[in-house]
């Protein structure tokens, strides 16, 4: 239990899933309990909610990165598990039904290739001993030999990279026993294998699975000056290159004292973290391209604004859209207008012409869609633009008194995010300047 305190705690800064913190204990007359400890929540390929076992193979770490609490200059209580310990204890406590799958790392113990070697035992021994068929995630060990990381992808159904700096000279400054090369070079293995292993599955139907949930990677931000430009475009890049399933944004939270990083009493840059999160969704689901969102001269989001209506605002050229005619593309351009309420109009709108009303019914948030649309040529009956109701919408509804400039605070998960209480601002200047503001 010891050893599992402390391995949970060391791999919680993996963001790939996040902790339930739920804890009960069993109670007469009623079935279930639950342990908080390094439990998280996944979510599979078909959107389902699952609950994993994250936990290190060992903390303890060849390895001496800047921004990690598990690296080798740190001094923190290590523990290791055998192969043998993960592997009975994911069989407990998925008996137990504490979890479904699990999600195992380690740091770099004597070398990347018998670190490997470990996880595939323990692997191994959940696969094909106690033939233990729920979900795994791994994460692939950069510098391990290609044929190792071939070993282990057949054993997962999910390996991840982490990339953790946008920029080789960010890596060569606190990661300096990592380079973008050792990352990428697993990361083009294991897309090649997942490619090959698909056309092998064609051809005969009980070929082993390799990584059937694709690979994900893990970005830390805020520890470095890189901008969300540099960071946005390397996303874009990873996933036409490396196909990723996910690009992961963690929010760098200080927990070891260094000059090259943020003072320890730096909070988390949770909302730029939400900004990324929210412009990596227009790039795979809205045909975003990273370098329409930001551009060298304005390289980071505007905090008060989500990146599509900073968009939106900044190209007020392309609206406003008519809805009865404008293509699908366009209309997922629209701040107001998701995925599915696009195609809900491209559909709706076959069998006739659509109003406003229309829109409303069909999922539209109008408050924010109001501005940029027409139905039947006209827009919102009664709607007056100016740049204070269009920022003031914008915002949630939140007021931004004009002609100062906001001092923004970085949010916690508990702090209050009321926007009127920020100095005033600039309105369509502000807007425009986007994060200089
Ligand atoms: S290799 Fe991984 S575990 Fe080791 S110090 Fe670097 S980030 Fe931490």
């Amino acid at each position: 239990m010891e050893k599992l305190e402390i391995l949970t705690a060391s791999a919680k800064y993996d963001v790939a899933c996040t902790s339930s913190g739920s804890d009960r204990k069993g109670q007469a007359g009623a079935l279930g309990n639950t342990s908080a400890m390094g439990i998280c929540h996944s979510f599979a390929a078909d959107g389902r909610c699952i609950s994993l076992l994250k936990v290190l193979m060992t903390n303890g770490c060849v390895y001496d990165c800047a921004y990690c609490i598990n690296r080798k200059s740190n001094p923190i209580r290590r523990a290791a598990f055998t192969p043998e310990e993960i592997a009975d204890i994911t069989m407990q406590f998925y008996r137990r039904n504490y979890i479904e799958g699990l999600f195992l790392s380690s740091g770099i113990m004597r070398s990347p290739d018998y670190t490997t070697e470990q996880l595939i035992s323990a692997l191994e021994l959940l696969r094909n001993v106690y033939h233990f068929n729920g979900y795994i995630h791994v994460k692939a060990i950069p510098g391990a030999d290609e044929a190792l990381l071939s070993r282990l992808g057949l054993l997962a159904d999910r390996m991840s990279v982490n990339i953790e700096l946008p920029s080789q000279e960010s890596l060569g400054r606190l990661a300096p026993d990592k380079s973008k090369v050792s990352i990428l070079k697993p990361m083009g293995l294991i897309t090649n294998r997942i490619k090959e292993n698909r056309s092998d599955i064609v051809r005969y139907n009980h070929a082993p699975r390799f990584a059937p949930a694709g690979q994900s990677t893990q970005m830390i931000v805020g520890a470095t000056p890189d901008t969300d430009y540099q960071i946005l475009n390397l996303t874009e890049g990873l996933y036409r290159k490396y196909a990723l399933k996910r690009v992961f944004f963690s929010a760098y939270t200080p927990v070891v004292e260094d000059s090259l990083l943020p003072a320890l009493d730096t909070k988390p840059p949770l909302l730029r973290e939400h900004r990324l999160y929210q412009a990596d969704w227009l790039l795979r689901f809205y045909g975003f391209k990273a370098n329409e969102l930001l551009d060298e001269a304005v390289p980071n989001f505007n905090p008060l604004l989500d990146p599509k209506c900073s968009w939106a605002v900044n190209h007020r050229e392309q609206f406003p859209v008519e809805i009865n005619r404008a293509p699908y593309e366009m209309l997922l351009r629209v701040p107001g207008i998701g995925v599915r309420s696009a195609q809900r109009i491209v559909k709706a709108r076959r069998a006739g012409s659509l109003d406003f009303h229309a829109l409303k019914k069909l999922g539209v948030v109008l408050k924010r869609a109001q501005f940029f649309i027409t139905c039947k040529d006209k827009p919102l009956e009664g709607l007056k633009v100016s740049e204070h109701t269009l920022l003031r919408s914008l915002m949630s509804g939140q007021e931004l008194a004009p002609n100062q400039p906001p001092q923004v605070e970085q949010l916690t998960l508990f702090d209050d995010f009321n926007l009127s209480a920020l100095p005033a601002a600039g309105g369509w200047d502000l807007l425009k300047k986007g994060a200089k503001a």
